[in-house]
């Protein structure tokens, strides 16, 4: 038997996943929980929201994220990933930053408009 707190509202239950008897999940006060409990033990999944470097901009990071969620394993893989991307103004919300992340299938894009300054 798992515990895991759910962390998909601030009520944060305590939920018991029973991985003998299918993964039956109780503690949850709804079907988000029952969902997050499941898929927590099976198949982690985490939406990574980090920082590019950036040249010739009015703030030196520009702010990225997956567009989805991805593997809880892959997340310092993509991390570094990230870290070693350099930009240059203009980018635009929505730009793809890094296409199919680590072979995940998953592009990186920016969250913020960031005009060139220079
Ligand atoms: S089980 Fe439902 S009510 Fe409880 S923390 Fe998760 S999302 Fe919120």
């Amino acid at each position: 038997m798992a515990e895991l707190i759910c962390i998909v509202c601030p009520k944060g239950c305590h939920l018991h996943i029973d991985e003998e008897n299918g993964y039956k999940v109780t503690g949850n006060n709804c079907r988000k929980g029952d969902t997050y409990g499941r898929q927590e033990l099976i198949n982690p999944v985490r939406t990574i929201t980090s920082t590019c470097k950036i040249k010739d901009g009015n703030l030196p990071r520009i702010p990225v994220k997956t567009v989805d969620s991805i593997p809880k394993g892959k997340m310092i893989e993509i991390m570094k990933e990230i870290n070693c991307v350099e930009l240059n103004a203009p980018v635009h919300v929505g730009d793809v930053i890094i296409e199919n992340v680590s072979d995940t299938g998953i592009n990186v894009v920016a969250c913020k408009n960031m005009e060139k300054v220079n």
